[in-house]
Formats: C-alpha cells, structure tokens, sequence
C-alpha cells in the first residue's frame, strides 16, 4: 500500500486514539467526555473517574495549556484524585473533574460558560461541577444557568458560595496535625511557613498563618496577587523560584499539582510538606516515599484540601456554614490517623491515605452489589 499524507494522518491519529485509551486505562476511568463548540470557542474535557459512592463531583479548572496532551493528563489525574478525596472526607460522591482549555484572564464570555453548563446538564447528574483553578462563583453562576448540575453558586443565590475559605481551614487543620506529629505540638507560632501560590485558598490559608504567629514566606506568579496579601498582612515575598530553597519547618503548595519531583526535593529543608494545591506529587509511586527518605513528613494533598467539596457538596444536601466547618475540622484527627496507619503499615502517608479512600469504595461496592 502506497503511504499518501492522507493515510499517514489517519495512522497517526489511530495511534493517538490508542494512547489516549491507554492513558483512560491507566487511570481506570468510567468515561471522559470531550466538549466542542466553534461558536463560543469552548474547548473542555470532562473526566469521570468513579462513581460507586454516588454522583462524580469536582470542580472545573480553566487553565491555559500549553498542549491538548497536557489538558487530558491533568483532567484524568484530577478526576481521580477527586475520587480518592471524596471518598476519605466521608462524602457519598465518586470522582470527577472538568478542564476548560484556555485562558482564564481572557477567555471566558457569558456563552462559553454556559454552553459548557449544557455540556455538564447532558450528563444527566452523573457529574456535579463547582469552581476550581480560574474559575469563580461568577463563573458557576453562568454555568448555573444551564444546568442544576453546578455547586458552589454565590451565597445569594442560595448556593454555598466560594469554596476557598473551608478548603483553607482544612488545609491548615491538616498541616496543624502534621506539626503535632512532626514537631510534637500544633501550635504554629514562630514556625517558619513558605506558601507556594496566593491565590484563593493560599490567601485565606495565610491569614489564618498569620494570626496564629506563623512566619510566613509567598510567592505567586502575579505581582497583583503578592500586593494584595502583603497589604494585608506582613509577610515576606519572595521569588517563584525562590520558595524551594528556603530555611523553613513547612512548605504549604498552594498553586498548581507536580511541585514535589527529582528537582525539588533535594532543595527543600522544611520537615513537613501541607498544603492545598492537588496532585503535589508529580509521580505518586516516587515522590512519597522520596519525602519520606528525606524526613519530610508529607500530609497527603487529597485528604487535607478537602474542605472545598465538603462545602459545595452540602449545596445539595441543605447548605449550613457551621456544619460545613466542622466537617472540614474533622481533617484535623483523619491526619493524624493516617499519619498512624502508615507508620503500623508501614507504607508512605499517600499510600495510607489511598488505602483508607479504596477500602470505603471497596465496602460499598460489595454493600451495592449485595442490595
Ligand atoms: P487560584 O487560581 O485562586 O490560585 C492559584 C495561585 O497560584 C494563582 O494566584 C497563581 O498565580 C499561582 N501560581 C500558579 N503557578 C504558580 C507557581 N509556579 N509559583 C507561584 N505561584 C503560582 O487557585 P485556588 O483556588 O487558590 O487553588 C489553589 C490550589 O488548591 C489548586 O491546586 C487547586 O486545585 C487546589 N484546591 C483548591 C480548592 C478551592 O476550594 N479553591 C479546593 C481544593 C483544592
């Protein structure tokens, strides 16, 4: 058969196809949905991980990718994690996550959001979307408007507003209890703390930082950003690059995932690592146990930022602010129980944390199958 450029690119497109399934195994998702509308330039995937516990829930990250490749990695792995997170805060809701390719400064409208909520109201419930990296409650308000499948709503509208704040008490509950492991006391004052990211959830997790007596070092890659929290509060800023050579006891990433690899551990010096951004790790079967090589005392990402789902998942149950926050102290004991269970396993504190999440599934799954 003579190879013409037309049959080249359906081979090469078949070869995509195939490593594109092979990473969807890999992951071992129940379906990932591909959005496209050329009228309002939408471009969003949409990734399914599990849903044994309940309806997939997690949130929707507009993020200016620098390949389409990148997108489905970031969705798949964000999607799972959702399952993983959900499962250990307790909540009934499988995993999932969306990704809007594009840049969140300038490429949102009104019809590109609400042409993605048409997208998320044709799922029929099997996804439930909130907001995440580039996104707003303005956002999901439009997004709102085509489906009732959206959480996180303004608190006006009835919805549990911007997620960012529980999430931020979680993450410092958690980081609270890997100090008490760590350093045999909670207390955070006169702790040297860098904060990767100042964005919603660093923000917040900062002033709470603060107000406990923490010395506290950010970095952001928006000068716009740094303003703001030094107008606020009297931090140090720093570099981007900068956050990973600092004489610290914790780092708190609180920007985006793959921040703990082969290039920056050997620079850390803090004896923990807590904070909310997801996926920290970027290979989970290396990194764990290379911070554990190094005695960092690592508090798993999925178990400590979990206050954001537990908030905007109880948009559908009856929102209560109270209650929402003292489901997202609970992250405090949960820490030092995984801190536990990995040390009688011994397997690192991400291994142990998994573990907690896939027996919940596991059980029921057999529960389900048994009704
Ligand atoms: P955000 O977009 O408000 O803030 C992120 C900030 O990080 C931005 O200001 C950005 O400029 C900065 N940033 C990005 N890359 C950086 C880098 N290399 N160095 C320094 N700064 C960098 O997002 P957010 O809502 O605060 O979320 C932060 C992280 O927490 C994300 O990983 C998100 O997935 C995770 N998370 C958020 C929530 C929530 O409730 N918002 C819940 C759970 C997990």
């Amino acid at each position: 058969m003579v190879e013409t450029k037309e049959t080249g690119s359906v081979a090469n497109s078949a070869a995509a196809a195939t490593s594109l399934f092979g990473e969807i195994a890999k992951y071992e998702h129940e379906q990932v949905v591909f959005c496209y509308d050329p009228a309002t330039g939408l471009k969003a995937i949409i990734g399914i991980h599990n849903t044994v516990l309940g309806p997939a829930l997690g949130g929707t990250r507009m993020w200016n990718y620098a390949t389409e490749a990148e997108a489905v990695r970031d969705v798949l792995r964000l999607s799972r994690g959702m399952t993983y997170k959900n499962a250990v805060a307790g909540l009934n809701h499988g995993g999932g996550k969306a990704v809007i390719l594009g840049d969140p400064r300038q490429g949102k409208s009104e019809a590109l959001l609400r042409r993605f909520g048409k997208f998320i109201q044709s799922l029929n419930g099997k996804y439930i979307t909130a907001e995440d990296v580039g996104m707003s409650t303005r956002d999901i308000e439009y997004v709102a408007m085509e489906t009732r499948w959206a959480s996180g709503r303004p608190e006006g509208d009835g919805g549990s507003g911007d997620p960012s704040p529980v999430t931020a008490y979680g993450t410092w509950m958690g980081m609270k209890a890997a100090a008490a492991k760590a350093f045999g006391s909670d207390s955070l004052a006169g702790r040297r703390i860098s904060v990767q990211g100042a964005g919603s959830v660093g923000s917040h997790l900062i002033g709470h930082l603060i107000k406990e007596g923490a010395i506290v070092f950010v970095t952001d890659l928006h000068e716009d950003r740094l303003e703001v929290v030094a107008q606020q509060h009297p931090i140090t800023v720093v570099k981007p690059d900068e956050i990973y050579d600092l004489d610290v006891d914790i780092y708190a990433p609180c920007a985006l995932g793959g921040t703990l690899n082969h290039d920056t551990l050997p620079r850390l010096k803090c004896r923990v690592v807590a904070g909310a951004a997801n996926n920290q790790l970027e290979n989970e079967d290396l990194h764990a146990d290379a911070c554990a090589e190094r005695g960092i005392l690592y508090a798993p990402d999925f178990l400590i930022n979990a206050g954001g789902v537990v908030n905007v998942a109880m948009e559908f149950t009856g929102y209560n602010r109270e209650k929402a926050y003292k489901h997202a102290e609970k992250i405090y004991d949960t820490t030092l129980r995984i801190f536990e269970k990995a040390e009688r396993e011994g397997i690192n504190t991400h291994q142990a944390a998994m573990r907690v999440a896939q027996e919940r599934i596991q059980q029921m799954a057999q529960l389900n199958a048994r009704l």
